[in-house]
């Protein structure tokens, strides 16, 4: 791994993020976190296939934007790395990629009942949480694992997240996009949390949405603060340790 501070700075955050990630409920045993090389944008980081709660900085590897390991290394990687080259590849704006598959989403992405922000904290949901289908892309059966093992399922992930920074993946998880790590697990945290208050909302009536509007200018208050839970929760998982 190079030692450039940049990249030893990112790759830090990295695994702090990962530990943070699982202990707020938004991964489990798995799902996984990248960050785009601040040196070089044709390049990010990941962990090596191990559990989020357990990536040291040592597990951490570097990949090409088709998914493909750098640096000669040749350790097992996570399958599903394609989420993580198709998005940043296709998103220039996204530098940190998040994929789960936190229970309160997945109802949303198998009913067809749209995830809308109900609240300030997730407003970057915008008008609503697009739904890729593998169905319609898996080739040349529509029959599969469900995973996104290759870099055409990434791309297609990608176009069906467009420009918006969450999406969902019928029967599997969800993946949350940002331009920072620490924003990249505000949002995959707080989008879950929208899930759970919106499915409560839902079974005592008619839900009142954010407005495009109130979501547009509520995400640009709410965003400048996300500092705050990041201490929050950095600070906990170094306790954990
Ligand atoms: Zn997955």
């Amino acid at each position: 791994m190079e030692q450039d501070p940049k990249v030893k700075a990112a790759v830090e955050e990295l695994v702090i993020a990962n530990h943070i990630l699982y202990d707020q409920n938004a991964v489990d045993g798995y799902g996984h976190i990248s960050v785009r090389n601040p040196n070089n944008p044709n390049t990010f980081f990941l962990a090596r296939s191990v559990a989020p709660s357990v990536v040291k900085v040592e597990d951490i590897m570097e990949f090409d934007m088709n998914g493909k390991a750098l640096n000669g290394d040749t350790r097992v990687a996570y399958g599903e790395r394609f989420i993580h080259s198709g998005i940043l590849k296709n998103r220039p704006d996204i530098n940190s990629v998040i994929h789960g598959h936190a229970a309160p989403i997945l109802p949303y992405g198998l009913t067809g009942t749209t995830l809308k922000p109900v609240y300030h904290m997730s407003s970057f949901l915008g008008e609503g949480v697009p739904i890729f289908e593998i169905r319609n892309f898996a080739k040349p059966n529509p029959d599969t694992d469900m995973f996104i093992s290759n870099m055409d399922l990434g791309n297609a992930l990608s176009q069906t997240m467009g420009l918006q920074y969450f999406v969902l993946m019928r029967g599997h998880g969800y993946a949350a996009g940002a331009d920072s790590i620490k924003k990249a697990v505000f949002r995959a945290v707080y989008a879950i949390q929208n899930a759970s208050i919106q499915s409560e909302a839902m079974k005592m009536g008619q839900v009142q949405y954010l407005t495009p509007g109130e979501a547009s200018i509520s995400q640009e208050t709410i965003e400048k603060t996300i500092g705050r839970p990041w201490q929050l929760w950095s600070e906990r998982v170094k306790k954990l340790q």
